[in-house]
């Protein structure tokens, strides 16, 4: 089958033909219908040494219908369309029972990994997920605009559920990042708050979006940009800031414009850190760094979707052009979310 594949250290990725797979007992085979290309294989195709052996095959976010089952594997047939909760766990540790694989203690320790980060991934012909818990069935939602759910949806939501509480009438969100998580975060805070959103983006293409999803202001991301958001709220600055860039300037305006009492919540991997200590921010600040999101979360996400509440905006690429989406995502040319179709 082609798969793309992550195969020499800080090269670009690569459209391969490599074994078709066949699954083990336990395991599902997918024939894949969609998969998301996500700004973190960029970072991890920019670190210089990886944790897990090369070359990888990648995608994190998948779609599927269901093609074999291996031995013993229950609830599923073939024909059946899903997609993949992504954040593999061992299935038994106390978070893991909790469906929060994303915070699983023992992966580590046994060696399981995410596909696409580590196991083999969605961008393929083919892929195999480890187990049938991890599929969670689509139930007549598209699974070109559902994929990107199950990251640039799930989180978000993740983290945007933690901050609820703080959402009442009158409060503020800020997201900054108005791309593939950012533009359905903008919607998932329109979907479950009564929070005015505010949005920044360095690009005026993705200010546009942002405004399309909901967003009632948007504000170009600069120096001046956390100076902005504080006059948009009378002063009071922000109650929930949650930043899809996560990189120095991004968390530096993050701390600029959070009220007191609020949340700063870094999603982004950018390299960005904000101090925290007796007068570095506001009274009360909490500043957390989540990672992806849990089982049931996805399916939460996957039921707003099918109320309407969330419409992924997608750029759609064949599978001989996922090194193009892996470029123009690089470049920040990517509006919405790209999808690979292979
Ligand atoms: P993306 O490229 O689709 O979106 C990033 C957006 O940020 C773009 O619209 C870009 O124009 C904008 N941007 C860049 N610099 C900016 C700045 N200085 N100020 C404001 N906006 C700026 O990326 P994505 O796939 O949505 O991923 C966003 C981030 O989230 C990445 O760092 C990714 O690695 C990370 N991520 C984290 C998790 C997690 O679990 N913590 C999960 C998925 C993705
Ligand atoms: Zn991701």
């Amino acid at each position: 089958m082609k798969a793309l594949q992550y195969r020499t250290l800080g090269a670009a990725p690569e459209v391969v033909t490599v074994a078709d797979p066949e699954p083990a007992p336990g395991q599902v085979l997918l024939r894949v219908t969609a998969a998301g290309v996500c700004h973190s294989d960029i970072a991890v195709m920019s670190w210089p040494q990886v944790p897990f052996e090369l070359p990888l095959t990648l995608g994190h976010e998948g779609a599927g219908t269901v093609a074999a089952l291996g031995a013993g594997v229950t609830g599923f047939q073939v024909g059946d369309a899903v997609v993949v909760y992504g954040p593999w766990g061992c299935g038994t540790c106390p978070p893991c029972a909790a469906g929060k694989e994303n915070y699983c203690v023992r992966a580590a320790e046994l060696g399981i990994r995410p596909p696409g980060l580590g196991a083999p991934g969605a961008i393929a012909e083919y892929m195999i997920v480890d187990d049938p818990r991890h599929l969670v069935p689509l139930d007549g939602l598209d699974p070109v605009r559902t994929v990107p759910l199950t990251d640039a949806g799930l989180t978000p939501y993740h983290a945007i559920k933690r901050s609820l509480p703080k959402l009442i009438p009158g409060a503020t969100a800020v997201v900054i990042g108005a791309g593939g998580l950012g533009h359905v975060g903008i919607q998932l805070l329109r979907a479950l708050s009564p929070a005015r959103v505010i949005a920044l983006d360095v690009s005026e293409e993705k200010l546009a979006l942002a405004r399309s999803v909901g967003a009632h202001e948007t504000v170009v991301s600069d120096e001046r940009a956390g100076a902005r958001v504080r006059e948009l709220t009378g002063g009071r600055g922000a109650t929930a800031v949650f930043d899809f860039v996560g990189a120095p300037p991004t968390t530096a305006t993050a701390g600029a414009c959070v009220a007191m009492e609020g949340d700063v919540t870094i999603v982004g991997l950018g390299g960005g850190t904000l101090p925290v200590g007796f007068g570095a921010l506001p009274y009360e600040v909490n500043v957390m760094a989540p990672y992806w999101g849990s089982r049931g979360e996805l399916m939460e996400v996957l039921d707003l979707a099918r109320a309407g509440s969330v419409d992924v905006y997608v750029e759609t690429y064949s599978l001989d052009e996922a090194p193009l989406a892996y470029e123009r995502l690089h470049a920040g040319k990517i509006n919405g979310r790209a999808v690979i179709l292979p």
